[in-house]
C-alpha cells in the first residue's frame, strides 16, 4: 500500500512535451471559447464577464496540465466537483426565478414541464421498450432538459466514453466525489466488495416497479439529488415521506459515507444509473489496462479506486471490473506506470496515445456542460456578494 493513502499521486507514464501539449490544447481552447460565449461578443457587465473568464481559464488550465503531466484524475476531479457545485448554485435560483419555488407543482407535471435528468434513463427506456410509454412528466423535445436532448446526449457519450459518464459527465457525481476527498485518511477503510452489486439490485427493482406502475419510481422515492434540485411540494403524508427519504439518502450516501470511506458511495454503492452505465463499458473502446509485467501488486490502485472497481483478481486479469468509471485515479497513483488508459485490443507500449484519445472527448463534454455550470455558479456567488440575493440579477 502507499504510505500516504488514496490521494498520493505516483509517477504516471510519460509526460507530453510542451510543444505537443500546446498544439493539442489549441482546439480545446477554441471549442470552449465558442461554447462558453455561444458565439456572442463578450458581456460588458463585470458580474457576467468575470465568471466567463475565470471558468474559461480554469478549464483550459486543467486540460493543459492534464495533457502535459500524464495525470488524469488530478486535473479532472477539481473540474468535476466544481461542475456539480455550479449546478446546485445555478439550479435552485433559476427555479426560484422561473417558478417562484423549487417544488414541482401539479401544474408542471400535467403540462410536462419537469426537467428530464439522466438518472431516470434506465427506468424510462427499458419500460418504454415493453410498454411503449415514456413514464416521465417531461417534454420530449421542448424546453429546459427535454427527454429527447438528454437521450441523444446519453447515447453519444455512452458510445464514446462508456461508464466514463459517471466521472466526466454526470452533473451530480462531483458532489459525492467532493465529499469523498475531504479526509486524507478515511475513517472506514474496509468495505465489503459485495456491496458493489447493490446498484445492480436497485436497478432491477426500480426498472421492474417503473414498468409495472408506469411511474418513475426512483425519481419519486429514492433520488438523493432531489434534495439539491427539485422535489414535489410537501402537501400530504406521502410527499412528506418522500422528502424525508431524499434528504436521508443525500446526507447518508452523498455526504457522510463518502467522508468516512473516501469512496463515491452514491455512485459506487447505490446509483442504478451507474449500474446501467456499467453495461456500456462492454461496448466502449476505451479501458483501463494494468500491465502485469510492471505491477508489483502494491495495492495502491485498489485502495484508491473510488467505485470499488479494482481488486486482486483485476490485477491478475489486467483490467478493472465493468463498474470502472474511467476516473483515471488508478493511472495517477501507480508509481510504477503499470496502469494506463488504452484502446481495448491494442498492443501495450503507447500509454499517451490511449490517454489523449480518451481525455479529449471526455474533457470536451465535461467542459461544455460543466463550464456553463461553473460559470453560472460563479455568477450566482457574485450576485449574492454584490446584491445580497441569489436571484433577480438580470
Ligand atoms: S497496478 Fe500494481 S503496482 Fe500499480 S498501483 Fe496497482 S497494485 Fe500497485
Ligand atoms: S479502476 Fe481506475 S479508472 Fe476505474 S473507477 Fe477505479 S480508479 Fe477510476
Amino acid at each position: 500500500m502507499t504510505e500516504r493513502g488514496r490521494t498520493s499521486y505516483g509517477c504516471p507514464p510519460t509526460r507530453i512535451a510542451w510543444h505537443w501539449t500546446i498544439l493539442l490544447a489549441v482546439p480545446m481552447v477554441l471549442l470552449t471559447a465558442m461554447t462558453m460565449t455561444q458565439g456572442q461578443p463578450l458581456p460588458k457587465e463585470l458580474r457576467l464577464l468575470i465568471p466567463l473568464i475565470v471558468s474559461f481559464v480554469f478549464l483550459n488550465a486543467m486540460f493543459i496540465l492534464m495533457l502535459r503531466s500524464g495525470r488524469i484524475d488530478q486535473f479532472r476531479s477539481p473540474v468535476f466537483i466544481l461542475y456539480a457545485l455550479g449546478l446546485v448554485m445555478m439550479f435552485i435560483p433559476n427555479m426560484l426565478e422561473v417558478r417562484g419555488t423549487v417544488a414541482i407543482g401539479a401544474e408542471e407535471i400535467v403540462q410536462g414541464k419537469v426537467p428530464f435528468c439522466h438518472m431516470v434513463i434506465p427506468m424510462t427506456i427499458i419500460p418504454a421498450a415493453f410498454t411503449r410509454t415514456i413514464i416521465f412528466p417531461g417534454s420530449m423535445l421542448e424546453g429546459f432538459a427535454s427527454i429527447g436532448t438528454m437521450l441523444v446526449l446519453w447515447l453519444v457519450v455512452s458510445i464514446v466514453l462508456g461508464r466514463g459518464w459517471c466521472s466526466w459527465v454526470c452533473f451530480y457525481g462531483g458532489l459525492d466525489e467532493g465529499f469523498s476527498r475531504i479526509l486524507r485518511t478515511p475513517l472506514i477503510r474496509r468495505i465489503s466488495p459485495t456491496l458493489r452489486y447493490v446498484p445492480f439490485a436497485v436497478l432491477l427493482v426500480i426498472v421492474l416497479l417503473s414498468a409495472v406502475y408506469l411511474t418513475p419510481t426512483y425519481c419519486e422515492w429514492l433520488c438523493p439529488y432531489k434534495s439539491v434540485t427539485e422535489f414535489a411540494a410537501v402537501t400530504d403524508a406521502r410527499t412528506l415521506i418522500q422528502t424525508v427519504i431524499f434528504v436521508a439518502l443525500f446526507v447518508g450516501l452523498v455526504i457522510i459515507l463518502p467522508i468516512l470511506t473516501g469512496k463515491r458511495t452514491q455512485c459506487g454503492l447505490f446509483c442504478p444509473m451507474g449500474a446501467f452505465q456499467s453495461f456500456t463499458n462492454k461496448v466502449n473502446i476505451f479501458g483501463i489496462r494494468i500491465d502485469k509485467d510492471k505491477c508489483i501488486q502494491c495495492g495502491a490502485c485498489i485502495k484508491a479506486c473510488p467505485t470499488l472497481s479494482l481488486d486482486q483478481t483485476c490485477l491478475e486479469k489486467g483490467s478493472p471490473r465493468m463498474t470502472c468509471s474511467k476516473c483515471g485515479r488508478c493511472v495517477d497513483v501507480c508509481k510504477f506506470g503499470a496502469v494506463s488508459m488504452q484502446i481495448k485490443g491494442t498492443p501495450p507500449g503507447h500509454p499517451n496515445l490511449g490517454r489523449v484519445l480518451f481525455v479529449y472527448p471526455a474533457f470536451l463534454v465535461m467542459a461544455i456542460m460543466g463550464g456553463s455550470m461553473i460559470q453560472q455558479g460563479l455568477y450566482r456567488i457574485i450576485l449574492l456578494v454584490t446584491t445580497g440575493s441569489l436571484v433577480g440579477g438580470s
